[in-house]
């Protein structure tokens, strides 16, 4: 760590950028912070409160090239022409992470990947919490990194980091490291090759040494197979579905009851995997790991169990706004399933759910202003669809056409805006929905 007190700018306001702030301005440097867009939320407030020079609408760039160090958002690619100018100029340019990372002696834990690092992180969180750590959460989720090194320096982090974090970093080496999976995603900002968007990742695992562990996963072609990517030294841990059996997960020789959890899915036993690996390499005792899995409640609107009347069950996936999220919701439901589905369609192909379709879907209720699309894509592929204006009548729909032992599952592949604020409106009022429906039937 250095003493130095440097001239630090940061660019971008959000919670990074502010997160970054307060520990600069705690170490003594001296800070300016500069977003070119309009602040959101209270981070002006906070930043004034705070007495931090900023300014947002521009940049000022003569006093940007100014700094001898630059603390970048993960969302300002470096083609920016301000980018490009202070490269030209040599002036060092890191992540929010790494900044905070110097400022910390303690056990960290650094988990991406392109689906799953939330459900992950919390659920790690939650199982060393149980055990009774010291530990916290945050990072790409929730408080920045560099917000709880200020705050207090916990001896346990969990941090979730995505990809565009992960181009700042310098020396920073989580203990443990993780990487759940690699799937095209954001490849615009990689130039459209796979291979950079991957290397970005494999960031996570760079400045690792002997002592410490990177979990990948072996199953995954991207994220498997690059050895080339990370250190020889590092101990590597291959994480794979034949670790899967049924509802059991098999690890160290110990077996792991999913059944009792409220996780569902094989894309979730692979979170649970890398999850209860990492607790097992930190010397957990499997007993509590399995008790914290039986209590974890994961964050909303992911194939959320909301209740069941008269023997039908209610799922609220909100969050699934594309196929590919829909694929995996599907895949998990282990009874006939009443599907709602639709919104804004942003060009979906449906293809990848025909197969499912074909064998779980009884039913399809679309909830849309225009339902054309879903229609036409899977016309002569269900029986039964019908159409639907509002979550309330999706509900009662769904209700009429479901018997006792079949699911409804709201995993809608679309965007919510045509009918809802957003996903987690969509969410909230299909809830509501299936309460009322609950009481209404007078089940308790
Ligand atoms: P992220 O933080 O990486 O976006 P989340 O945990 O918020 O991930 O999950 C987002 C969506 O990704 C979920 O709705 C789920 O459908 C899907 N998902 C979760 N875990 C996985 C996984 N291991 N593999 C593929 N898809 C997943």
């Amino acid at each position: 760590m250095s003493s130095d007190k440097l001239n630090i700018a940061i660019l971008g306001a959000g919670e990074s950028g502010v997160g970054a702030a307060i520990l600069a301005l705690q170490k003594g440097h001296q800070v300016f912070v500069s977003d070119k867009g309009q602040i959101k939320g209270n981070y002006a407030e906070e930043l004034s409160q705070l007495g931090v020079p900023f300014e947002s609408g521009s940049h000022d760039e003569a006093r940007i090239l100014a700094a001898d160090l630059v603390i970048k958002s993960p969302g300002i690619p470096d083609k920016a022409p301000l980018m490009q100018a202070i490269l030209a100029k040599g002036i060092p340019v890191i992540a929010e992470i790494e900044f905070a990372a110097r400022y910390t002696q303690h056990f960290t834990v650094g988990i991406t990947g392109s689906n799953g690092k939330t459900t992950t992180t919390n659920l790690l969180y939650h199982l060393l919490a149980t055990a009774g750590l010291d530990v916290v959460m945050g990072g790409n989720v929730g408080k920045s990194f560099a917000r709880i090194v200020a705050e207090r320096d916990y001896p346990y982090y969990v941090l979730e980091l995505s990809s565009f974090q992960l181009e700042g970093i310098v020396d920073y080496r989580p203990n443990i490291s993780m990487i759940l999976n690699i799937t095209p995603d954001h490849l615009d900002r990689y130039e459209y090759q796979m291979e950079k968007y991957a290397a970005a990742k494999f960031n996570i695992v760079k400045q690792q040494r002997g002592s410490d562990f990177f979990l990948y996963n072996a199953d995954d072609e991207q994220s498997g197979g690059k050895r080339e990517h990370y250190p020889t030294v590092v101990q590597a841990v291959a994480i794979s579905a034949n670790m899967i059996e049924g509802s059991l997960l098999k690890v160290e020789g110990y077996e792991f009851d999913m059944q009792t959890t409220a996780l569902m899915g094989r894309h979730n036993y692979m979170n649970a995997l890398f999850a209860i690996k990492t607790c097992l390499l930190m010397g957990i005792d499997p007993a509590s790991i399995q008790e914290g899995l039986n209590s974890f409640v994961n964050a909303p609107h992911r194939l959320e169990k909301v209740a069941e009347i008269t023997g039908v069950e209610f799922i609220n996936d909100s969050k699934a706004t594309n196929v590919d999220s829909v694929f995996y919701a599907l895949q998990a439901m282990t009874r006939p399933t009443i599907w709602i589905a639709g919104g804004t369609d942003k060009g979906n192909d449906y293809s990848p759910l025909f197969d499912f379709v074909a064998n779980k879907v009884k039913a399809i209720v679309c909830m849309g202003v225009d339902n054309s699309k879903i229609l036409t894509a899977f016309a002569g592929r269900c029986e039964t669809i019908v159409e639907t204006r509002s979550a309330q009548e999706a509900v009662e729909q769904s209700y009429k056409l479901a018997q006792a032992g079949d699911t409804v599952l709201l995993s809608p592949a679309c965007a919510s805006f045509d009918l809802f604020k957003n996903y987690e409106d969509r969410g909230e009022q299909f809830k509501a929905a299936v309460r009322q429906k609950l009481i209404a039937v007078g089940e308790n």
